[in-house]
């Protein structure tokens, strides 16, 4: 059995409840390192160099800060390229070009695993692990294409999901008022990373261009990096009693979600005397 807390990064720690980060669980079902899905033997249905990363995750602020600062070396020089090259690295954080995700809402089920045009950027084929695992979003965090717990355990890791992603947006929006965007700002942001709807050139949209990065990132033009390096430090320093004040009543029903789901699934009575399996996997 796997504590929550030993799987996740320790800016969360301070954040989360311990009624959460100490709910332990085992997903001994989906090896990773040995793909579930495209283990031989059986009918393959991922391949074998791709798994389930045909996914591009968006990463908030002081994740990315996270990633520059303490990742490899490998995923600092791909975000710092993908800066530099105008992808869609913007103040809130970064995330697919509008013409992947247009792409990939229009994609068929089975390009799922199959397609690598969908391939994660931090993903390292010959590794077949991921680049940036210690901080990877919530959707790859919770991602686990079997349950031990069946149906409950799937359960469990979609209000984890819900959760985190709650983690996520607050944290990311609260780090760019802080450093002096408008809630506005965000908003439009977001629409970059996560459009709601398609509009005329998405489609063909895969940069940005140095006139509208500019006008993104506005006083922070040219200190991007610095901007998010303190993203990460400055969720470091927030204190349990801040992110109470802040989000304490929103945050709630997610917490009482997650545990309310943890007690219909298996891990529910188990205990560490049980045999124990690999855990949660280290890589994707
Ligand atoms: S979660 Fe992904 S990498 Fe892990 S076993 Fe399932 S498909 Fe394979
Ligand atoms: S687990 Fe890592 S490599 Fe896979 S989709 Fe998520 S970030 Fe990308």
């Amino acid at each position: 059995m796997t504590s929550i807390s030993s799987v996740l990064p320790d800016l969360y720690h301070r954040i989360l409840p311990s009624e959460v980060l100490e709910l332990r669980v085992r997903e001994s079902l989906a090896t990773c390192d040995d793909c579930v899905k495209v283990q031989k033997g059986a009918r393959p249905q991922y391949q074998a160099a791709l798994k389930c990363c045909t996914f591009y995750p968006i990463l908030a602020n002081y994740l990315v800060g996270a990633i520059l600062a303490e990742a490899p070396g490998q995923a600092q020089s791909l975000i710092r390229r993908q800066l530099e090259q105008g992808q869609f690295v913007i103040p809130v954080g970064l995330g697919p070009a509008p013409a992947y995700q247009w792409r990939y809402v229009n994609k068929r089920p089975e390009e799922f695993g199959n397609n690598a045009d969908f391939l994660c950027p931090y993903y390292q084929r010959d590794s077949g692990g991921c680049t940036i695992w210690q901080f990877r979003s919530s959707e790859c965090r919770s991602f686990f294409c079997v349950s031990e717990s069946g149906v409950a355990g799937e359960e469990f890791w979609r209000r984890f999901n819900e959760m985190l992603y709650f983690v996520e947006i607050n944290l990311s929006q609260a780090y760019l008022l802080e450093r002096g965007f408008l809630p506005q700002d965000f908003k439009s942001q977001m629409n970059l990373l996560r459009r709601s709807e398609f509009k005329d050139g998405d489609g063909t949209n895969w940069f940005l261009s140095q006139t509208e990065r500019q006008k993104i990132w506005d006083h922070w033009w040219g200190r991007e990096i610095e901007f998010f390096l303190g993203g990460a430090e400055w969720v470091r320093s927030l204190t349990t009693a801040e992110w109470q004040r802040e989000f304490g009543r929103e945050f709630k029903p997610y917490v009482e979600a997650v545990r309310e789901s943890f007690r219909r699934t298996t891990w529910k009575g188990s205990t560490t005397s049980r045999p124990t399996k690999p855990g949660l996997p280290i890589s994707p």
